[in-house]
């Protein structure tokens, strides 16, 4: 078992609830976040202990608990938080005061200029794309999974946050989150031919092991990097951690097969408004 370990974030708790920060954020105050782990909740295996999913046959009470325990530790209300229903696509929602509601609608990206607005996502082996433009002030959260990675939902929250809030991709910080890594993530054909049609060089995406041309290792990690680069990220952060090879500290999917909770993102703008 490989034990990735982090340089960029760093391990915090507060209201006795673990989660992880990044040093990238740290020098600004008004920037709340958390990348939650599994730890610190109160629901029962396979979901043991801080699964945030209402939709993978969790106890109700039990989510709901440990979703109201996720918002204290960053300070914000259940209301301030913004989710959306999962759809392993690329439409980005821009969410503002006028607009927002506790889940949207359909969508795999959010993103906000807006203070007091927490935007809330749940992985559990896809990528969690983390945005902060510190000049102008936006956020971003993108749920990649490899469907999500073939239609660039990388690129698209970029292009979202230029768009729709004026941002200068060179601004943008990008987080690539706790996901499943390349150690890990053993994909077949249908994966290498759509990778084929989305990526330039895609073999090096790619890892056959002993001879295996039907399946291979995807590194989606690197995958959202490129894609991240390629619409004009140049402060591109990997956290690195493989969900699927640290099952003590987060939820996956893959490695639990599909019995299993999600853990939590949290990212907002604190302010008075
Ligand atoms: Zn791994």
């Amino acid at each position: 078992m490989i034990h990735s370990v982090s340089n960029s974030v760093y391990s915090t708790i507060s209201q006795n609830l673990p989660f992880y920060r990044l040093h990238n954020f740290d020098p600004y105050p008004y920037l709340e976040h958390a990348i939650f782990t599994r730890n610190g909740g109160v629901s029962q295996a396979p979901f043991r202990s801080l699964n945030l999913s209402t939709s993978v046959g969790d106890s109700l009470q039990a989510v709901k608990q440990n979703v109201r325990h996720a918002c204290q530790a960053v300070n914000a209300t259940l209301n301030q938080t913004v989710s959306c229903h999962l759809i392993h696509g690329a439409d980005v929602l821009t969410i503002n005061k006028a607009n927002r509601q506790q889940v949207m609608g359909q969508a795999d990206g959010l993103i906000t200029s807006d203070p007091n607005i927490y935007l809330f996502l749940r992985f559990g082996d896809c990528t969690p794309l983390i945005f902060f433009d510190p000049i102008q002030h936006a956020i971003g959260l993108t749920h990649a999974g490899w469907r999500g990675t073939m239609k660039n939902a990388a690129g698209a929250t970029v292009r979202a946050m230029v768009n729709q809030l004026g941002c200068r991709p060179k601004n943008i910080m990008a987080v690539i989150g706790p996901a499943i890594g390349p150690c890990c993530y053993e994909v077949g054909q249908d994966v290498i031919a759509a990778a084929t049609e989305t990526f330039v060089d895609s073999a090096s995406l790619f890892t056959h092991r002993n001879g295996n041309v039907d399946h291979a290792h995807f590194d989606m990690w690197e995958a959202n990097r490129r894609q991240l680069a390629a619409a004009g990220v140049e402060q591109i952060i990997q956290t690195g951690l493989c969900t699927a090879c640290r099952t003590d500290e987060f939820f996956s999917h893959r490695a639990e097969k599909g019995s299993t909770g999600r853990f939590g993102v949290i990212i907002g703008l604190k302010g008075d408004a």
